[in-house]
């Protein structure tokens, strides 16, 4: 599709290898700081349509929405179609107590939004060639030579297979899990596999979803119900492989008595509304998340289980943290590229993504069994964090990215 007329110019400041939500962001919070960027893309992101929902939501915390607002896009996925939530209630489906949040108790006008993937693509991809972003789609990143000597001489040059190259002071890498270009820049990951499917698909209830968000933990795994416009809900449902299969092939009737009785009849019965879909949960953490002037960013970086529903969250504060770098090195007349500032970056970043990274396989893991001594104990855990009103404000503070 698009290889735009500027993609002759010589070198850029940044090139930016994949057009997921994190390398457009990225890509334009950068053309934004007045850095010259090319964005490398594998294939056009399919049109979305309100008619036909997106199948991969998020629950999009309000760091990230403001960070969209910055890029001049959160108006326009508003507009189109985002639901916000106001209540979130966790509980374990052993006992125990209920861990709830409430946007009035917390003094916000809601607790996040929930949006669709395709959604959020399109109206990203639309602002690039409008900011002035060099596009080269579809292409996709066979080569990578990295020269760092010294100052002015350092950069990278990445081979697309169309035989084109570009050059660049820096690259991004944000071509998700399988990422080619984490490879090339010789960035090993520490991987797990979950042995679980990511069973989602949208849902009308028997009662209205008063904008909450519900997660129970069963011993097979957290099933999350998130609440979306025109009274639907979307289940991400963490599962055994062989049990996700049986769950997902089952006949619709049978299906909706199985998930309703799941989420203990949390909005009444549970009826499908779309067809059902399933995605392997693995853990993929890069071990470095910079090799001289490549950086990782979003699921290039950590690849994490969807529990929480922080995959993109923990993307998009990779991006962020990147843009308060170039922009204090913009106002300061200093380079946004010194090594320095590069490693300071990657250093903080991976510590925050490899915590939470193990933080929610810990918590599924915990969760995700019926061994009584644990049993016992997170039950009570989840009473302590609902009980005591300055932990709940600080672990949603953490969910929330303030
Ligand atoms: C099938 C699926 C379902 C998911 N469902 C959920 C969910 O329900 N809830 C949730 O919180 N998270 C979900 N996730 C995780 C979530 O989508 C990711 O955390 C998030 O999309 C990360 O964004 P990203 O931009 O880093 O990577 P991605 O969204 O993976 O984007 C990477 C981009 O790079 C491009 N690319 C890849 N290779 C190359 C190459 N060699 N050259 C050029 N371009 C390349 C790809 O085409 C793609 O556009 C799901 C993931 C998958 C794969």
């Amino acid at each position: 599709m698009t290889v735009s007329a500027r993609s002759s110019r010589g070198r850029f400041d940044a090139v930016v290898v994949g057009g997921g939500v994190v390398g457009i962001a990225c890509a334009l919070g950068m053309a934004d700081a007045g850095l010259d960027v090319a964005l490398v893309e594998a294939t056009e992101p399919p049109a979305w349509s309100p008619a036909k929902p997106d199948l991969r939501v998020y629950a999009f915390a309000p760091d990230n929405a403001a960070l969209l607002d910055r890029l001049n896009v959160w108006e326009e996925v508003a507009r189109q179609r985002a639901q916000p939530y106001r209540r979130m209630r966790v509980w374990d489906a052993a006992g125990g107590d209920v861990l709830e949040f409430d946007a009035d108790e917390l003094a916000r006008p809601q607790l996040g939004w929930i949006v669709e993937h395709g959604l959020l693509v399109e109206c990203l991809w639309r602002q690039l060639e409008r900011r002035g972003v060099v596009v080269r789609c579809p292409a996709r990143v066979t080569g990578l030579v990295v020269s760092d000597e010294g100052r002015d001489e350092g950069g990278v040059r990445i081979t697309l297979d169309d035989g084109g190259t570009l050059d660049a002071r820096i690259a991004i890498a944000a071509d998700g899990g399988q990422s080619a270009l984490r490879e090339l820049a010789g960035i090993a990951t520490d991987d797990r596999d979950y042995d679980q499917l990511g069973l989602v698909a949208y849902v009308r209830s028997e009662q209205p979803h008063a904008q909450t968000a519900f997660q129970r933990f069963l011993p097979g795994g957290p099933l999350a119900l998130l609440p979306c416009t025109e009274g639907r809900s979307s289940i991400v449902w963490s599962l055994p492989v062989d049990e996700a299969r049986r769950l997902q092939e089952m006949d619709a009737t049978a299906f909706n008595h199985e998930l309703t009785r799941a989420s203990d009849a949390c909005l009444g019965r549970l009826e499908l509304d779309s067809v059902r879909a399933a995605f392997p949960l693995r853990r993929k953490l890069a071990r470095a998340q910079r090799a001289e002037r490549v950086l990782l960013m979003g699921d290039a970086a950590h690849v994490v289980h969807p529990l929480a529903g922080q995959g993109v969250n923990l993307g998009l504060r990779d991006v962020s943290a990147w843009l308060r770098g170039v922009r204090d090195a913009k106002a300061k007349g200093r380079d946004f590229d010194a090594p320095a500032r590069l490693q300071r970056w990657a250093r903080e970043r991976r510590s925050d993504n490899a915590v939470s990274t193990l933080a929610f396989e810990t918590i599924n893991r915990v969760y995700s069994n019926d061994l009584p001594v644990t049993t016992l104990l997170r039950g009570h855990a989840l009473g302590i964090a609902g009980r005591v009103p300055m932990l709940r404000h600080a672990l949603w503070r953490h969910a929330a990215g303030i």
